[in-house]
C-alpha cells in the first residue's frame, strides 16, 4: 500500500496512530541535527520530522522540492502548532521513507504566491495545477458540474451525447473544419453548439435533454474567450418561455445553495431588453446597484425639454446626450474629474469628452458648462437626471450607439471605484424580448440575433409572414417591420455577465423557412445546409425552447474571478495555442497526403 492516510486528514485525535503518507516534497527545512518537511498531495500538507539518523541520510541522498516520497511514521502531537492548516496540531516522526520519483527543479515555486509568470505557467500547466490556487477552482468547477447534473436529473432531464464531427453551417462565428480522409475533399466541422441536434432529440420526443458540452467556435479570441468552450447546453419540449425561466433560475439557485451555501430565495428580477438599453445602455446589466441612465436627448430628439432653450454645441449637436448621477462624488477634485474625462476619451470608449454636474451637498451646483447653463437651468437638469446631494453627474454626448454603450461602461467603471461590485453578492436576472433581427449594414441583410431557429414572439408572427424582409431604403432600416420584430428570446444575467441565453423555437417547417428567407437565404440554400432540420419538421415536431449555460463564466463568476482560463484545466492562450501541448502545429507531408490536401500558404 503506497499510503494509508492523505496528507490533509491528521488529527490531534490521531496522535500515536502508525502511518504512511506519500506525496509531494514543499519545503525541507534542516534545524540542527533533524529535518523538516512539508509534505503535499491534493488533499492538504503535513509536517514530516526526520530525526539524526534519517537526516544524515537525506545529507547524502538530498531531497529536492517536488520529489515524490513515501514516509512511514508516527502521529505525534507539535510543540509549534500551525493554526493557518487543518493538520498544523500535529507532525508525523518518520521511521522510514523511500523516494518514489525524483523531480527536475521546477520552473517557478509550487506554492500559492508563486514567482512564475503567465506565460511560464502555461507552458508548465500541469504544475501550475498542483498549486491551491487553481486546484481550488478546478474543484469548484466539478462541484458546478456535478450540482447541474443532480439538479437536472432531478427535473427529469436526461444527458445525451450529440456528435462532434458535423457538417459546417457557419453562422455567427467561423466553424473549425476537419478534413475527412474518407471522402476526400469533404470536411465535418466541430459543433458550435449542438443547437440542431438538441431540437431533432425533441422531434424524437426525449422531451428534456442535457449535456455539459464542449462548444467550438473559431473566433479571433477577445480577451477572455476560448476557442473551445464548454457549455450547460438544455432543451425542452411542450414548454412556454415562462416554463423555462423557471426551471433554469432553478437550476442556478441549486448551484449557489450546493456550491456556495447561499439561500437565493428573492425573486429573480425580468426587465426587457428595451428597459436595459434604456435604463442601463447594455443588455446585460450588473443590477447590484442602480445609477440609472438618464437619456436628456436620443436619436435627436431633446427629452429634457431645457435642452431647447441652451445653446451649448455639444449637446445640441449631439444625436444622444445621457447621464448618471454618481453617489457621494461631489467632491471629485479638478484632477480626478480630468482623469474622468482622460478615461471616457479613450479608444476603447471612443468618447469626444465628458461633461459633468457637481450637486454639493449644500444645495449648490456647479457644472464644467457654466457658461450656458444658468442655474435654474442646472437644477432642472438636476432633477431630470433624479439626483441627490453628493452625486456627481456625468453626462456623455454623441452618436446613439456609441454614447449608450459608453455610459454602460462609465457606469461599470465608477461602481468600480466606489467598490460597489462586491464579488460576493450575486444578483440575477432574466432579460427578454430581444429583437429578432440586427441589420447587417456591410451585408445589406438582416441577421439573427439570437439564431436562426428562435421563435418570434406569438404577437410578431404575423408581422414576419406578412411583411417581406427586402429594405428599399437601408439608411431607414430602423423603421422597417423586421426591426420592431420581437423574440421569444432570454438572457439570464449575473452581476452584469451574460452567463446564459436560449429562446423558444421555431417548430413548422414554413416558419422556419420563412426565416431563412428573410436571412437572405436561398431556398436551395436552407435546403442544402438545414434540409434534414426542415425535414424533421414534417414529422410530427413538438412545440419546444432551451438555453445555454457558459458553464466556464458561470464558474468563473462563482469562483469571484474575472478570468475564465482560471477555471479551465488546460486553457488555450490568447492567440488560441496551447502552449504546453504546443498545439495548433504542422501535420506530416504523408498526413497531408492521405487527406489529399496541399497547401498553399500565403
Ligand atoms: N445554442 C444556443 C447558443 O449556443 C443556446 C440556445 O439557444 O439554446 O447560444
Amino acid at each position: 500500500m503506497y499510503r494509508t492516510k492523505t496528507c490533509g486528514e491528521l488529527r490531534l485525535s490521531d496522535s500515536q496512530k502508525e502511518v504512511t503518507l506519500a506525496g509531494w516534497v514543499q519545503t525541507i527545512r534542516k534545524f540542527g541535527s533533524i529535518t523538516f518537511i512539508d509534505l503535499r498531495d491534493r488533499y492538504g500538507i503535513t509536517q514530516l520530522l526526520f530525526n539524526e539518523k534519517l537526516t544524515e541520510q537525506l545529507d547524502k541522498n538530498p531531497l529536492g522540492r517536488e520529489f515524490v516520497i513515501q514516509a512511514k511514521g508516527t502521529v505525534s502531537e507539535r510543540s509549534n502548532k500551525n493554526k493557518n492548516i487543518p493538520t498544523g496540531d500535529v507532525e508525523v516522526l518518520v521511521s522510514e521513507f523511500k523516494v518514489l520519483n525524483k523531480s527536475a527543479v521546477p520552473p517557478f515555486t509550487i506554492q500559492d504566491d508563486t514567482d512564475g509568470g503567465d506565460d511560464l505557467r502555461m507552458k508548465y500547466r500541469f504544475l501550475d495545477l498542483r498549486r491551491n490556487a487553481v486546484k481550488k477552482n478546478i474543484e469548484l468547477r466539478y462541484a458546478v458540474n456535478r450540482a447541474t447534473r443532480e439538479y437536472l436529473h432531478q427535473n427529469g432531464f436526461i444527458d445525451i451525447e450529440t456528435p462532434f464531427l458535423i457538417k459546417s453551417t457557419p453562422e455567427g462565428a467561423r466553424d473549425f473544419v476537419v478534413p475527412s480522409r474518407m471522402n476526400a475533399g469533404e470536411f465535418y466541422a466541430l459543433p458550435q453548439s449542438p443547437q440542431t441536434f438538441k431540437q431533432l432529440l425533441m422531434v424524437s420526443g426525449y422531451d428534456r435533454y442535457y449535456q455539459i458540452v464542449k462548444c467550438f467556435r473559431d473566433e479571433d479570441l477577445r480577451a477572455d474567450r476560448q476557442p473551445e468552450f464548454t457549455q450547460i447546453d438544455c432543451e425542452m419540449s411542450f414548454v412556454e418561455q415562462e416554463d423555462i425561466l423557471q426551471t433554469f433560475e432553478g437550476l442556478v439557485k441549486y448551484i449557489f445553495k450546493e456550491v456556495k451555501n447561499i439561500d437565493y430565495t428573492e425573486k429573480v428580477e425580468r426587465m426587457s431588453w428595451d428597459d436595459a438599453m434604456w435604463n442601463y445602455g447594455n443588455d446585460k446589466p450588473d443590477i447590484r446597484f442602480e445609477m440609472k441612465v438618464a437619456n436628456l436627448k436620443v436619436e435627436g430628439k431633446n427629452l429634457f425639454e431645457e435642452l431647447n432653450q441652451t445653446d451649448f454645441p455639444v449637446f445640441n449637436n449631439a444625436e444622444t446626450v445621457v447621464a448618471i448621477s454618481v453617489p457621494g462624488c461631489s467632491d471629485y477634485s479638478r484632477k480626478q474629474t480630468d482623469e474622468l474625462t482622460e478615461w471616457v476619451k479613450r479608444p476603447q470608449i471612443g468618447m469626444g469628452g465628458l461633461a459633468f454636474v457637481k450637486v454639493n451637498n449644500d444645495g449648490t451646483l456647479k457644472s464644467s458648462f457654466d457658461k450656458f447653463f444658468n442655474a435654474e437651468q442646472l437644477k432642472a437638469l438636476a432633477q431630470y437626471s433624479k439626483s441627490s446631494p453628493g452625486d456627481l453627474i456625468l453626462i456623455l454626448a454623441g452618436r446613439e450607439e456609441r454614447t449608450r454603450k459608453a455610459i454602460s461602461d462609465l457606469r461599470l467603471h465608477m461602481a468600480d471605484r466606489l467598490g460597489l461590485r462586491k464579488p460576493d453578492e450575486f444578483k440575477l436576472l432574466w432579460v427578454t424580448d430581444f429583437p429578432l433581427f440586427e441589420y447587417d449594414e456591410e451585408g445589406n441583410r438582416w441577421v439573427a440575433r439570437h439564431h436562426p431557429f428562435t421563435s418570434p414572439k406569438p404577437e410578431d408572427i404575423e408581422v414576419m409572414i406578412n411583411n417581406n424582409p427586402l429594405i428599399e431604403n437601408a439608411e431607414n432600416y430602423l423603421d422597417h417591420h423586421y426591426a420592431k420584430i420581437k423574440a421569444n428570446a432570454y438572457d439570464i444575467v449575473l452581476n452584469g455577465n451574460e452567463i446564459g441565453g436560449g429562446s423558444i423555437r421555431i417548430f413548422q417547417r414554413d416558419l422556419q423557412e420563412k426565416m431563412f428567407a428573410a436571412l437572405g437565404m436561398s431556398k436551395e440554400e436552407a435546403q442544402h445546409k438545414f434540409g434534414f432540420l426542415l425535414g424533421a419538421f414534417e414529422y410530427g415536431a413538438p412545440p419546444h425552447g432551451g438555453i445555454a449555460f457558459g458553464f466556464d463564466r458561470l464558474c468563473a463568476i462563482l469562483g469571484g474571478s474575472e478570468s475564465i482560463r482560471d477555471f479551465i484545466a488546460f486553457p488555450k492562450n490568447n492567440s488560441g495555442r496551447d502552449v504546453m501541448i504546443d498545439a495548433p502545429s504542422t501535420i506530416d507531408e504523408k498526413q497531408l497526403d492521405e487527406l489529399q490536401i496541399k497547401l498553399d500558404l500565403k
